[in-house]
């Protein structure tokens, strides 16, 4: 290497061409403060960046890459993949194994569609809805994300908690309403002129807010009752709470799913799927127009059915031992420490609230987030090589290369960063 930036400026340049320097706006560390770390490469659980400084990495992209950075298989795939064409416009053999693979694991899902992100799964799941059912209402609960479409971005979680804002500018009235906001593990008023309630069957962008005893399988009865569509977003629990996600956790199935994420094992995909019957609505076979030039994409099956194909029991029994074990370790060393702390943990889904009582909606989770302790903690990890997402509302991510030695050292760290917290 001839000329080796520093993060700092890379941020000056960046934030000439792109707004706050980032291609999404949690990246920035704004609500952290501080230069984010421009990253070089990445291998299995760490991530080095350009200045060589090499963090332990619970971002983890934010959910996808739950076998490690750089998984020597998922490598090997998009390689050979790459080499006979990146993309066609025809349909191809992979495509038709991983929507199998999908449907043989997810209880309930006779046939899905691929896309190119959540945002278009959630998107396009909210318009087969709508015109599977004939109706416009849509109920979504308060800081649950379901991507930044217009008509799903009210009260919507993580991605406009971090920046403060309430709302979001450019979103006409008339875009959100048909849109009803509702409180988090309430089951809301429903009516036969709802179309679909979306839901995070666990609530992953507020900071990690479990669904409470019942939560799932009443919304299930209510929308039954008036024969409203449930949907739910698995674009985070999809793939990571078990084989089947948390339709198979639960116990409880929706009529309708979107993913994302783990799906594309680091590369953009997303899914909506659904029954037959009610698949049957989406174009060609359907009214419900919705297509992709990059839907399918040869380099994104191969990674997505490489990872799904990794993702065998034996690795969510080692997620969910890891994240345990996290989670354990962090409760201990802030509770020695007198800091108030809770953990909520879901199979390998975990989060940090430093509070008394784990929050059960947005508003809890708002005040326990915004006390500004989470950036003191997450510089102090940061300094100590350990990287943790730059905001308080996103979750920490293992992955099945975290081994129990990196958790054990991350809980060292945390130990030592704890008392700054009091
Ligand atoms: C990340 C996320 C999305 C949006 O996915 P993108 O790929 O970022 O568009 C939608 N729903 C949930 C639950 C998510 O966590």
């Amino acid at each position: 290497m001839t000329d080796t930036p520093t993060n700092e400026a890379l941020f000056t340049r960046a934030k000439q061409v792109m707004p706050g320097g980032v291609n999404s706006p949690v990246r920035s560390f704004r609500s952290v403060g501080g230069t984010p770390y421009f990253v070089d490469t990445a291998e299995g659980p760490w991530v080095w960046d350009v200045e060589g400084r090499r963090y332990l990495d619970y971002v983890m992209s934010y959910g996808p890459c739950i076998l490690g950075h750089a998984n020597p298989s998922i490598v090997d795939a998009v390689s050979v993949a790459a080499g006979r064409g990146t993309s066609y416009g025809a349909p191809t053999v992979r495509e038709v194994e991983m929507a199998e693979e999908m449907c043989r694991r997810v209880p309930g899902m006779e046939m899905l569609r691929m896309v190119s992100s959540g945002t278009e799964a959630a998107m396009s799941a909210v318009r087969l809805a709508r015109g599977f059912t004939g109706r416009d209402t849509i109920v979504k609960f308060a800081g649950n994300y379901h991507g930044h479409s217009d008509n799903l971005l009210a009260a919507g979680g993580s991605g406009i908690a971090n920046q403060g804002l309430s709302g979001c500018d450019g979103v006409p009235d008339g875009a959100v309403a048909d849109t009803v906001v509702a409180p988090y593990n309430e089951i809301p008023e429903l009516d036969e002129t709802i179309a679909a309630v979306a839901v995070e069957p666990v609530a992953a962008n507020m900071g990690l807010v479990p669904p409470r005893e019942g939560f799932l399988r009443e919304l299930r009865q209510a929308c039954d009752d008036v024969g409203a569509v449930l949907l739910f977003d698995e674009v985070i629990t999809g793939f990571r709470l078990a084989r089947g996600g948390a339709t198979e956790w639960f116990g409880v199935q929706p009529d309708v799913w979107c993913f994302g994420k783990v799906i594309g094992g680091g590369l953009p995909v997303g899914a909506y799927g659904s029954s037959r019957e009610i698949m049957a609505s989406v174009a060609p076979l359907g009214g419900v127009y919705q297509g992709g030039t990059l839907s399918g994409n040869p380099l994104a099956t191969a990674a997505g059915l490489s990872a799904l194909e990794q993702l065998d029991a034996a690795a969510y029994v080692t997620l969910e031992r890891l994240a345990t074990r996290l989670a354990d370790g962090l409760s201990r060393v802030f509770a020695e420490a007198g800091v108030p702390v809770v953990v909520p943990r879901v199979g390998s889904l975990l989060g940090i609230f430093f509070t008394d009582v784990a929050p059960m909606n947005f508003d809890q989770a708002q005040v326990a987030a915004d006390n500004g302790l989470y950036r003191i903690f997450f510089h102090g990890m940061l300094e100590r090589g350990i990287a943790l997402a730059p905001g308080p509302y996103e979750m920490i991510f293992v992955s099945t290369v975290h081994t129990d030695e990196l958790i054990d050292q991350t809980i060292a760290a945390a130990a030592e960063v704890a008392p700054s917290l009091r």
